[in-house]
């Protein structure tokens, strides 16, 4: 199918980016265009313009900022996967990210497209909440930034608001200007759809310690932390014996989603399989 027709806009800075959000209010923001493309062409969106953010420069690339790690809202899923700095500090984000679709989706699809787009089955959200992130947002209104924890608001919702753009992805990694930042441990496990490869039920774990951060997507209407599983190895050490004992109905079935592929209960049972392989490979065992 064809999309409606759309004026084209440009960026090149920030600022335009949002002058122009305020000029054409019904617009959206053009990313990888690998979620938003293809809802356009299913006439679930017809914004009367887009406009594209990709030559943004400043929305691009990883940096690291004292014990923070700035990463671009237009950094693309292979650059994730490719970036020195993720790999020594945090290399869950390489990691999800080799889950991702196909290499055309890798080369093309961003960090902030994704989280933006919020699909109860993508795959970077759970990292970005196992990782503790912070979300910076730039509208007309100035700058702020929003805990992860209160980013996601429901199915394809998240916490920017109208005629504001997701700029950078904070991912703390502990340490301080002057001592290095403790070795974390951090794995991913994902059950895929077997025609789209998007998570049927993802989890990603940050082991920091005795204390564990965890999180799913692909189970309900957004990714969410795995509380009951956090608090179950709090101040444990990770043996196979706790990590078993600890994932196990981790979430009721009842508001879990449902389709073709698997009903709740099979979901229920997909997500401690999965917490269970992400934190047996975070420990090593
Ligand atoms: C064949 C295929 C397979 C896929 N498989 C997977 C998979 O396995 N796992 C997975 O996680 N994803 C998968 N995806 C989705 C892919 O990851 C998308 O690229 C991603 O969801 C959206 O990123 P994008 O940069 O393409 O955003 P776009 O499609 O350009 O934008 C998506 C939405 O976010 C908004 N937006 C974009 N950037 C910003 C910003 N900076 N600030 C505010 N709003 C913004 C847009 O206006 C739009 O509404 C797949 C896609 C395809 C086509």
């Amino acid at each position: 199918m064809y999309t409606s027709e759309f004026a084209y806009k440009k960026a090149t800075s920030i600022a335009e980016a949002i002058s122009l959000l305020q000029q054409h209010p019904d617009a959206k923001l053009l990313a990888g265009g690998h979620s938003l493309i293809p809802t356009m062409k299913l006439r679930l969106a017809a914004p009367s313009a887009l406009i594209d953010i990709s030559k943004v420069a400043e929305l691009r690339g990883v940096r690291k900022e004292g014990n923070t790690l700035v990463i671009g809202a237009m950094t693309t899923y292979h650059e994730l996967e490719t970036s020195d700095l993720l790999r020594q500090y945090c290399p869950l984000i390489p990691q999800a990210v080799q889950h991702i679709g196909d290499p055309m989706v890798r080369a093309k699809g961003t960090i902030g497209g994704s989280l933006a787009h919020a699909d109860p089955a993508a795959d970077l959200p759970a990292s970005m909440l196992a990782l503790d992130a912070k979300i910076k947002i730039q509208g007309p209104g100035g700058t702020r930034v929003v805990d992860i924890d209160h980013f996601f608001t429901g199915m394809f919702s998240t916490a920017i608001g109208d005629g504001e753009i997701l700029t950078e992805v904070h991912i703390p990694i502990g340490g301080s200007a002057h001592a290095p930042a403790p070795a974390r441990r951090m794995a991913y496990a994902k059950f895929p759809h077997p025609a789209s490869r998007y998570a049927v039920v993802g989890v990603a774990v940050v082991v920091d310690g005795n204390n564990v951060r965890a999180a799913v997507t692909g189970a309900g209407e957004h990714a969410m932390r795995l509380t009951k599983l956090e608090q179950a190895l709090s101040g444990k050490p990770l043996t196979a014996e706790n990590i078993t004992a600890a994932c196990q109905g981790l979430l009721p079935p009842d508001n879990l989603n449902h389709d073709l592929v698997a009903s709740k209960e099979y979901r229920a049972h997909l997500v401690d399989v999965m917490a269970k392989r992400a934190l047996m490979q975070a420990a090593g065992l």
